[in-house]
């Protein structure tokens, strides 16, 4: 099968249709991608019509503030209220904690910001040279050696992090033993593979069990993986493929990932709707322990909220569930007023099916 090198082919995507079509198999098969960019390409350019009954194609714990737990939020919100300035990114502002959001701690009179990058958390913090400044860093191995780099490079003593960041394919790998996951395949994330490359997949493989194909974003990317991913389940043998070799290589950002050895260690860290996952995540090492903001603030945090009554995010985030099998979804939750997090980042399942569409069925 040829890659797709031209991105605007409009016979090269008949041509994938048609070998999607060919190469799906006749018993249901699902495949799932954990990458909200993904999403966004595939409801917004309506790739799901080219997928036959067979074969369902739903986002996992792809979005980062979707999967960021309620717990980090509260404990933001907490350090907001002692007096600091807390920093995030936007999307992070109105994801509901166990009581109220970032907003909600805005609206109290708390100093919250939206910053674009952990290096904007620290300017702040160089212009209120007295005044505690938080960043509070969520994403996945794409976010995290930014932050990595900002405490490398001497922030004030007024600075400090709230650290979230967590690791893509080791969800990946907890998802394949949920209850009821019958996840056939994965469509492994573009912008997380440029910097673990196909290597960081590597020690995974025999917890995968499954095909796992790198995607890039254009539409034909995505067809292109889809029909790997196909092919290799017709083959019988999985493996990890990359389907977007223009931006990712098998060792991925060594740079990168050097700043994230450096700083961080790996942890076990909760995922919201998942639980708590091995090694999914990071701790800072003890050089860094004095930017550790959870252990810079005393804090009292409120009894958590596991579930919010009513929202399917756990089973969205799990790919057991898409938006429309919400109750909720598009009545009582919208993103002017979202009821669960999958509705407020923009990342999230149920926000870019509410703007652009979906498929029902799973
Ligand atoms: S529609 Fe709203 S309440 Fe339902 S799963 Fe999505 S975010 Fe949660």
């Amino acid at each position: 099968m040829r890659s797709p090198f031209r991105l605007s082919d409009p016979k090269r995507g008949r041509d994938l249709a048609d070998a999607i079509r060919i190469l799906a198999p006749p018993e249901p098969f699902k495949i799932v991608h954990v990458c909200g960019t993904h999403e966004m390409a595939i409801t917004r350019n309506g790739l799901r019509r080219f997928l036959p009954e067979t074969v369902d194609l739903l986002e996992g714990p792809g979005c980062p503030v979707c999967v960021t737990p309620a717990r980090d939020i509260d404990t933001a919100i907490e350090i907001a209220r002692t007096g600091a300035i807390v920093c995030t990114f936007g999307d992070m502002m109105r994801v509901p904690g166990s009581e109220t959001s970032l907003d909600g701690a805005r609206s109290e009179g708390c100093d919250v910001r939206t910053v674009l990058s952990a290096a904007d958390a620290v300017d702040v913090a160089r212009q209120k040279s007295v005044e505690e400044v938080v960043f509070f860093a969520v994403g996945f191995e794409t976010t995290a050696p930014t932050t990595a780099a900002i405490l490398l490079d001497a922030p004030p003593p007024n600075f400090s992090v709230l650290l979230s960041h967590k690791q893509i394919p080791q969800a990946m790998a907890a998802l394949l033993d949920l209850p009821n996951s019958r996840i056939g395949a994965y469509l492994a994330p573009g912008h997380v593979s440029t910097i673990i490359g196909t290597h960081g997949y590597w020690s995974w493989l025999a917890s995968f069990r499954v095909p796992i194909v790198v995607g890039g974003f254009e539409p034909l990317d995505i067809l292109y993986a889809i029909a790997l991913i196909l092919r290799q389940h017709r083959d019988g043998v999985p493996k990890i493929e990359n389907a977007y070799p223009r931006a990712v290589s098998d060792r991925g950002n060594p740079a990168a990932l050097a700043l994230i050895a450096r700083v961080y260690e790996v942890a076990d860290v909760a995922w919201r709707g998942i639980g708590t996952i091995a090694r999914s995540g990071f701790r800072l090492r003890d050089a860094f322990a004095p930017f550790d903001a959870r252990s810079r603030f005393t804090l009292e945090l409120p009894e958590e909220e596991s579930e919010i009554p009513g929202c399917r995010c756990p089973d969205v985030l799990t790919a057991r569930a898409v938006p429309t099998d919400c109750p909720l979804f598009a009545t009582r939750c919208t993103p002017l007023s979202p009821v669960g997090p999958c509705m407020v980042g923009s990342e999230g399942a149920c926000s870019i099916w509410f703007r652009y569409g979906g498929r029902k069925s799973l």
